[in-house]
């Protein structure tokens, strides 16, 4: 925080002073608040001031008003989400509006007066992560409230927070009303974080820390209750992490060390000691610098930095906790036998704060798939769905909910049907887990004797266990932009060298190939600006960043030979568009072998160099491109929007096309053809290699190795041990001549037929 911004918290003591004697002072609940709005009003120097208090319905009350008509007060109702200030509610997110009128949300109360009013700042009153009200100000000028300005409102939520609790407005039996209004079921749709199906019993994420002291007494004590708080908090973290089980697994090491870094962030811990020194407790200071956290990464639009944000809030909350109840361990919590934990977001350590053999699911409001608590999901097999708008809005603690992470859909309160559904579903799955258990061992080959190699495709460490898990050969596509996106900052050469050895001892022998970072376009780095791109997916990506910025790429190549260390090295370039490129690409990886070899360290053993075939114009290239390459791998993702021409993130579009057309087809027929004939292996690594009907349809074409993720292994597996190839090549040698837009229906039904397992 600038000292500037510091400077506030020694504007806002007289105003504390005079909030601190009004909490001590005696009268109605009604009397104190209207003295809240007048003294507010006349402090922020604004004509208005106004306290909405969140009734039963979702309905926020306005409860006192200086500036408003005060016919208004207890008459005006606003819905939460209805104009600014039920915006400000559902979101829990404060406003700064220089044209408050403008806003797509206002709504106009004529009974207010406040149509005269041009500008607003408004705040949510918050009480243990929960919206009480909203407490705003507004001018009749078109002000430009500052952020010192907000973060004082803030502050003066605080304290509201505390009357309106306390006065018990909104008491039990319209809590309970509220309740039975949230009893029909819902369905929401997020994005999938980690695949999974399961059903329990929600538990709402809440440490329910309720702060009962604001002002502060003696600034010198409250500096050293925080500097106590955070040294047992650091050492609890550790604790935590040790006792995990997960110490040793990968990226969650990083995570955590990530966030160690951010607890000891002066600027983080500077803006708590200076809210201490403007008057607050330790825990109103730290709680003020977490709602003021949220207010700022609200406002970036970056999905990746603004999941940062659930590491700076855990790390929050933990304080609070710390500071709250000193002499207790917090406790591993308690859940249901079988519960589905519901949070806005959750940060990396806070999942381990459950008892992770009752937790069967989770949903977030927010996450992202790099976001740290999914990575930590990743690693306990937890199903995790992310993005799920106004889910807090819904569920309730105790509410049934099914999960069905694999297609991103959280059914809340379902009907009996619903759930015995979802029970057959999931006992099917156990079945047919336990089938795929047994096959594991078993080799990938057809009936007529066609071998089908299968491997898996990984980005984090954690992934890699999984060769064995599920029966696969190797890794056929490692993306180590991953690993990249889940950081701070780009790692160097020695940290990306450990994370590869770690992968080739993970792999136990088995083979990896490695893609160069795939980075750009849609794959932003957080820590990496570049220009805005009008069409990501075609621009400055993969190895047009490598070979513009060739010290990147030299440095992972080198790292990659180090890691390496006298064994086997499967490299492979992404996104490459002519074969110039990929000699380009190469080359630089001649230079860096070149170096080592001069200092003196062992060479690969075996040194493989591939190009990925995304780009359809490589395709028209391919004599000479099979001259030069080592192997060769078909991205279906990239490749097939190129090749019809279709965005895949467009929903418009999805059904359009069909990867298994007549073209589609005879394209792949001839790639393998050329490629056998050239002695070049080709292996298949978009999603449509772990799809049984379309892996069936890429074996017919004679493809051989297919990499997917790790839970396709079993499925597809199962398919190629019941097929019987050469009829089915032949089938697809006469569809591919075809004229229709789809062949699926067609393979669907052979394979159905001759009971091939799709
Ligand atoms: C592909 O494009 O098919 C592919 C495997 O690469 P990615 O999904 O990482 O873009
Ligand atoms: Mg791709």
């Amino acid at each position: 925080m600038s000292s500037a911004q510091s400077g506030t918290w020694g504007g806002a003591r007289p105003l504390m002073r005079q909030l601190r004697d009004l909490m001590r002072s005696g009268g109605s609940t009604q009397e104190r608040l209207d003295r809240v709005a007048s003294l507010v009003a006349d402090d922020m120097v604004a004509e208005v001031c106004s306290i909405y208090v969140q009734r039963a319905g979702e309905v926020l009350e306005l409860f006192a008003t200086k500036g408003l008509k005060p016919e208004a007060v207890h008459s005006t109702m606003l819905r939460l989400g209805e104009g600014i200030i039920g915006d400000i509610a559902s979101r829990a997110r404060p406003l700064r509006l220089a044209d408050a009128q403008g806003h797509p949300n206002f709504a106009y109360r004529p009974e207010t007066g406040e149509e005269i009013y041009r500008s607003m700042l408004g705040v949510p009153i918050l009480r243990a992560g929960r919206v009480l009200g909203v407490l705003a100000v507004q001018n009749k000028t078109q002000r430009n409230y500052s952020e010192e300005e907000e973060e004082a409102l803030e502050t003066i939520a605080m304290v509201l927070a505390e009357i309106v609790s306390v006065a018990g407005i909104v008491s039990a039996d319209e809590e309970k009303g509220t309740e039975s209004a949230r009893t029909m079921p819902a369905r929401l749709t997020g994005l999938v974080l980690h695949e999974g199906l399961a059903m329990g019993t929600a538990v709402l994420h809440e440490r329910g820390l309720v702060i009962t002291r604001v002002v502060a007494d003696d600034t010198a004590a409250e500096l050293k209750r925080l500097d106590e708080a955070l040294q047992d908090m650091l050492s609890h973290l550790d604790d935590l992490v040790a006792g995990s089980g997960l110490s040793d697994s990968g990226e969650y090491q990083e995570v955590i060390e990530a966030y160690r870094m951010f607890a000891q962030d002066r600027g983080w811990l500077e803006r708590i000691r200076e809210a201490i020194k403007g008057g607050l407790t330790a825990e109103a200071a730290t709680q003020r610098v977490n709602t003021d956290t949220q207010a700022r990464f609200e406002r970036v639009k970056d999905p990746y930095i603004r999941e940062r944000y659930a590491d700076l809030k855990d790390l929050g909350d933990r304080l609070l906790q710390h500071l709250l109840k000193p002499d207790s361990q917090p406790q591993k919590h308690k859940l249901p036998r079988e519960a589905v934990v519901i949070a806005r977001t959750l940060g990396p350590a806070e999942l381990l704060d459950y008892d992770t053999d009752s937790l069967r699911a989770v949903v977030l409001e927010e996450g992202s798939p790099t976001s740290h608590v999914s990575i930590v999901a990743r690693a306990l097999g937890v199903p995790i769905v992310g993005r799920c708008s106004g889910l807090l809005g819904r569920v309730q603690a105790g509410d049934f909910v099914v999960v069905d992470a694999d297609n991103g859909q959280v059914m809340i309160r379902p009907r009996q049907s619903i759930r015995d559904y979802f029970q057959q579903a999931m006992d099917v799955r156990s079945a047919r887990r336990a089938l795929f258990q047994r096959l594991r061992e078993l080799p990938s080959v057809t009936k007529d004797g066609v071998e089908v190699s299968l491997h898996i495709n990984a980005g984090l460490l954690v992934d890699v266990p999984q060769i064995a898990d599920v029966g696969a050969e190797g890794i056929g596509l490692y993306r180590t932009e991953v690993p990249f996106m889940v950081r701070h900052a780009f790692p160097d050469v020695e940290a990306q060298q450990s994370l590869y050895a770690r992968i080739y001892q993970l792999a136990e022998g088995r083979p990896v190939v490695f893609r160069t970072l795939d980075i750009g376009g849609d794959k932003p780095l957080p820590y990496w600006q570049v220009d805005e791109e009008e069409n990501p997916a075609m621009g400055w990506r993969a190895i047009r960043v490598g070979l513009d910025r060739p010290s990147l790429l030299r440095g992972q190549i080198r790292a990659l030979l180090r890691a390496a260390a006298g064994r086997e090295l499967r490299v492979m370039f992404p996104m490459i568009s002519d074969v110039w490129e990929f000699r380009q690409a190469k080359a630089l990886l001649m230079k860096e072998l070149d170096v080592h070899n001069q200092d003196g360290r062992p060479s690969p053993r075996h040194l493989q160099v591939g190009a990925m075939l995304e780009v359809p114009g490589l395709a028209w290239q391919l004599p000479a491109l099979l001259r030069e390459v080592d192997f060769l791998s078909l991205g279906t993702n990239d490749f097939f929007q190129f090749f019809f021409a279709t965005d895949r993130g467009n929903p418009r579009l999805a059904r359009r096309y069909d990867t298994l057309s007549p073209g589609s087809l005879a394209f792949l027929r001839q790639l393998s053809e050329q490629a056998q004939a050239a002695g070049v292996p080709v292996t298949v690594c978009g999603e449509m290699a772990g799809n049984p009907l379309e892996a069936m349809a890429l074996v017919a074409c004679g493809l051989r190795r297919l990499s997917m993720s790790p839970p396709s292994v079993g499925p597809v597996k199962n398919m190629v041990r019941s097929l019987e190839l050469a009829p089915l090549e032949q089938f697809a040698e006469q569809l591919s001549h075809s004229a229709d837009h789809s062949v699926r229906a067609v393979m669907r039904a052979y394979a159905q037929d001759r009971d091939i397992a799709i």
